[in-house]
């Protein structure tokens, strides 16, 4: 499945890049956390293990947030961070809402795969 945003937008009060899927998803990631988990080799080496979730050591606010190609947002960081891309499949596993929360923990423990 292929997924995309509508529209992304930076909430500078609330800290939050709140994204609206092409579905009608909608997903609010903190700063902090979509910096801690930016893929980039830098900040997750070259294991190709899951995801590691690494915090900043300070609050950081997205400058710039880009769309890379038709698959991604290039985000820049407060703290002169700019090179994680945010793949769209990515960024819809981090969705932090209960309904994707719970999705997640069911396929977990259940493993069911399903086509399309
Ligand atoms: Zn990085
Ligand atoms: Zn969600």
């Amino acid at each position: 499945m292929t997924i995309w945003p509508t529209e992304v937008r930076r909430d500078h009060e609330a800290r939050l890049l709140r994204v609206r899927w092409h579905d009608g998803h909608e997903s609010d990631y903190e700063y902090d956390v979509l910096r801690g988990y930016c893929p980039c080799a830098m900040c997750q080496g070259h294991n190709a293990g899951p995801l590691r979730y690494q915090p900043p050591p300070r609050p950081v606010t997205a400058q710039t947030v880009s769309q890379v190609g038709n698959y991604a947002l290039g985000i820049a960081w407060s703290d002169g961070h700019w090179t994680g891309i945010y793949r769209f499949d990515l960024l819809r596993r981090l969705c932090p809402c209960d309904e994707c929360r719970t999705a997640r923990s069911e396929a977990g423990e259940r493993r069911v795969g399903k086509d399309g």
